[in-house]
């Protein structure tokens, strides 16, 4: 007899951490691995059957979902960082917290099924257009949670303080929405937002362009008292680093060690410029790197020293950020891929190193410590990779690993299980039907 709530998963192949495992029982009670059973070569009776090879659920660690909209249009012409960045606020001038549940939910489906079942969402466009507080004040925080739970994903919320265009620089006309005024107002009304079983609350540090030196320990000591997760844009751009420079006399890297920014619950986005002292400050202090590979090659900026970052003690995650494309593996392998390009040698990280940024590394960036293993007491969040694909078909299932991070696409994401629901079955998400549809709708509601 089977308690409504508890489910047999049969894994033609699983990763268990360290390696490919052929036949692999899991059960799951309430949205949690009870189990994990090995030497299963066929299917339990009543079994649900994941074939191929499943991974730990993957977590997007690093997501603006409103630059969505931006797909394809910014790769028109030529520019900069900053040019991009004009057409970026000129679509989130046009988002309302109504348009921007339609597109979040999209772009989070478009997520699961890319096998993503955890999103760090990197939010700061708090208010209307032009700074007016809207009835509820964390009306947007709200519709990206509510986005996510349509879409079956989990979500951290990463609530970000953004107050200043630059060092001693008020916020310009399109960065009035994205301002509390100050960092107290800031946490005040962060406060305010709730946990779900879904959704947990993180902070951010927009950058150190737009957070007063005065008031980083604000957002730093919100995130202590709360043991929740703190992220901020570090060294994306060298204009950054200079004009740090000029205000402060030290790298951003520094300025957020001397306000108490650094250590092991919070993650420095990019981490792209940075001295041999910045990479000690931050491996030193257990600050986690989130790299944005797909992102970082589209907007020019650079090759982060992930590396020499891992090496100081920093661990590695990955985020998909400004949405040029969605694709967990994709990012794994171009971390690789450009330090080969770079150093002209191979195999500065495994497959295994690579699926553990990609969800394990991630989810703890998150603050969700109970998934990205495939174990009992773990979340059941669970990633399906077909290995009979166009792509992956050929290999031995023991290379599955490195077969799904060095060949295979969000395209051969064919089940993605959250909490023990089957978010994404054959390739099809089981919520949002048309998803190409929704995209296409909520983009062109945001087109000017
Ligand atoms: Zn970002």
């Amino acid at each position: 007899m089977t308690h409504p709530h508890t489910r047999t998963y049969w894994l033609e192949h699983a990763w268990l951490d360290t390696h490919v495992e052929p036949g692999v029982a899991v059960e799951v009670a309430d949205g949690r691995i009870t189990a994990v059973r090995t030497d299963v070569p066929t299917p339990p009776p009543g079994a649900e059957i994941l074939r191929g090879l499943t991974l730990p659920g993957l977590a997007n660690a690093h997501s603006h979902a409103f630059h969505r909209a931006l797909r394809g249009t910014v790769q028109v012409g030529s520019g900069t960082f900053w040019t991009w960045r004009e057409v970026m606020y000129s679509v989130a001038d046009r988002l309302t917290p109504e348009t921007y549940h339609a597109l979040a939910r999209a772009v989070y489906a478009e997520m699961a099924l890319a096998g993503v079942t955890s999103v760090g969402e990197f939010h700061y466009v708090h208010h209307a257009p032009g700074g007016a507080r809207y009835a509820d004040p964390n009306a947007m925080g709200e519709a990206l949670i509510a986005a996510a739970a349509d879409a079956g994903i989990r979500i951290t919320l990463l609530d970000t303080a953004y107050l200043s265009s630059g060092f001693g620089q008020p916020p310009t006309a399109h960065q009035l929405r994205f301002s509390d005024g100050t960092a107290e107002a800031w946490a005040e009304r962060c406060s305010v937002l709730k946990e779900r079983d879904h959704a947990r609350i993180g902070a951010a540090i927009h950058s150190v362009r737009a957070v007063p030196a005065d008031q980083l320990e604000t957002v730093a000591r919100w995130a202590e008292e709360r043991r929740a997760p703190l992220h901020v844009h570090l060294s994306e751009q060298t204009a950054e680093n200079e004009a740090c420079r000029e205000a402060h006399g030290c790298t951003p890297t520094q300025l957020l060690a001397l306000h108490g920014v650094l250590g092991p619950r919070t993650t420095g986005v990019h981490n792209t410029h940075l001295t041999a002292e910045d990479v000690s400050l931050i491996g030193g202090s257990g600050t986690g790197t989130c790299m944005c590979p797909t992102t970082e090659r589209d907007l020019a900026d650079g090759i982060g020293p992930a590396v020499a970052l891992q090496n100081e003690g920093s661990p590695l995650c990955l985020g998909s950020d400004s949405h040029a494309v969605i694709d967990l593996l994709e990012e794994a392998r171009a971390m690789e891929l450009d330090e080969r390009l770079r150093t002209r040698t191979r195999g500065h990280w495994t497959a295994a190193a690579l699926l553990r940024a990609a969800s394990a590394d991630g989810h703890a960036a998150l603050g969700w410590q109970e998934a990205g293993a495939i174990e009992e007491g773990g979340l059941a969040d669970l990633t399906t990779v077909a290995l009979d694909s166009v792509r992956t078909a050929g290999p031995l299932p023991r290379l599955g690993a490195e077969t799904a991070v060095f060949a295979a696409s969000a395209a051969d994401v064919r089940h993605t299980v959250v909490g023990g629901r089957h978010v994404v079955r054959d390739g099809a998400h089981t919520l949002v039907p048309d998803v190409p549809q929704a995209l296409a709708q909520a983009v062109d509601a945001l087109r000017g």
